[in-house]
């Protein structure tokens, strides 16, 4: 079956969810596989492995646009951001059915997972019904920026200024590690707008357009030769007032909304591709790796099962919360086990200067792995929210 989306541009809170996002999920699992045997050669040309990062966002745009247009980025969002209705579930579904064709991931559209919760939650309502479809088709995308060179694990210590003047808020200062910024259309910036012994509390959100004059993106090149970071530099740029998402002052309560969803949600849509990295792993075992790899794969059915929870209850529209840090402790620890593994299985393909495009991408994965304990919060702070916040220690 192929669904219709026909009609007008769909930003509209009087269009209905589709059918099938009210049918069981294995009707829509069903009906989504049948549509990827139909385009399975459209398809073959998304999954190829780009480590050359340019040809990967272009990929990445290209694929998001294919599944809008056939509807399936659309469910999973409500239908007055352009979505057909349906919950995380279905988008867990979309992914993990990618993955096993051999997808690599969604590259800067993982901020849909990441961000768009967050929008949907505390947007303002015509800001985000204007921008979401743009976001979902592919044409745009947004980046996070909340660390700064002096505030990371302390995040409440930001300095970036936030001042509102005649129906805008004037941003000034700098944001470090914006993943995606160098592709990035808009900025979810986090600034100051109370004083610094308010810390956390003297906070706000503002969604900041990245073409608007004062904003300077600076990529970083990282150790595997990529430039998936940037600095991010403000120099009195003004972004309208409706761009704040959540209260002024109440920008703390957005960034740990959003955090759970990175630490917590996300670990579905990644640990997908780490199946087809262990399935690969798998064929080219030998006996004296099985074992390892035999526990890397009890470790990932432990964060499938982890990380299928908290999408459930994400899609029940419940409250991810301070568990979250166990998910993203479980992800990263899973995921650096793994390419451990891999490196010692595969031994030169995924080395400096390695052949070819996939044996690459493995590699800048393998060196990807070894910071992963360091984005969404650090490992140590993960463990802090589990003893403060989850096993109450120490309060
Ligand atoms: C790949 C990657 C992508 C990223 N993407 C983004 C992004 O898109 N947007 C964004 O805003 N940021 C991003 N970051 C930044 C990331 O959120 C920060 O690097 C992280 O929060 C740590 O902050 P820091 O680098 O300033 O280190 P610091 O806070 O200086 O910490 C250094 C070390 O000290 C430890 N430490 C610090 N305080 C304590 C404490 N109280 N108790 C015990 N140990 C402590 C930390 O655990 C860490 O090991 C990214 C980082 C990486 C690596």
């Amino acid at each position: 079956m192929s669904i219709s989306i026909q009609g007008p541009e769909p930003a509209s809170p009087h269009i209905e969810s589709h059918p099938l996002s009210l049918a069981p999920l294995t009707t829509f699992r069903s009906e989504f596989l049948a549509w990827c045997r139909a385009n399975s050669a459209e398809l073959a040309a998304h999954t190829l492995p780009h480590p050359d990062y340019e040809t990967r966002v272009i990929a990445a745009r290209s694929l998001q646009r294919v599944l809008f247009d056939a509807g399936w980025s659309r469910f999973g969002w409500p239908t007055w951001v352009g979505g057909l209705g349906g919950s995380a579930l279905h988008r867990g579904i979309v992914f993990e059915e990618l993955s096993q064709i051999g997808w690599h991931g969604p590259a800067i559209f993982e901020h849909l997972e990441i961000i768009a919760p967050t929008l949907l939650e505390f947007g303002d309502t015509d800001f985000v019904a204007e921008r979401f479809p743009r976001f979902l088709d592919g044409t745009q995308s947004w980046v996070q920026g909340f660390s700064e060179p002096d505030a990371g694990s302390d995040l409440a210590s930001l300095r970036t200024r936030g001042v509102i003047d005649d129906g805008c808020i004037v941003i000034t200062g700098q944001k470090i590690w914006t993943s995606w910024a160098k592709w990035g259309h808009t900025c979810l910036a986090l600034v100051r707008t109370g004083s610094t012994e308010e810390r956390h509390r003297g906070l706000t959100m503002v969604a900041v357009d990245l073409e608007s004059p004062g904003v300077d993106v600076r990529p970083i090149q990282q150790a595997n030769g990529t430039y998936e970071l940037a600095e991010v530099f403000f120099d009195e740029v003004r972004a309208p007032i409706d761009q704040i998402i959540g209260e002024i002052n109440g920008g703390w309560a957005v960034a740990m909304h959003l955090l759970a969803h990175e630490r917590g949600t996300l670990a579905w849509f990644r640990h997908n591709h780490f199946r087809q990295r262990l399935a690969q792993g798998a064929e080219a075992s030998t006996p004296v790796e099985d074992a390892a790899l035999g526990a890397a794969i009890v470790q990932l059915a432990g964060l499938r099962a982890t990380a299928g929870r908290q999408l459930a209850v994400d899609a029940a529209g419940g409250s991810l919360g301070p568990t979250a840090a166990f998910t993203k402790l479980l992800m990263t620890r899973l995921e650096q086990q793994l390419y451990d593994v891999l490196l010692r299985i595969h031994g030169a393909r995924m080395g400096f200067g390695a052949g070819n495009a996939d044996d690459q991408l493995l590699h800048q994965e393998y060196l990807f792995s070894r910071v992963v304990t360091i984005y969404g919060g650090s490992e140590q702070m993960q463990l802090m929210t589990l003893a403060n916040r989850v096993l109450k220690l120490g309060t």
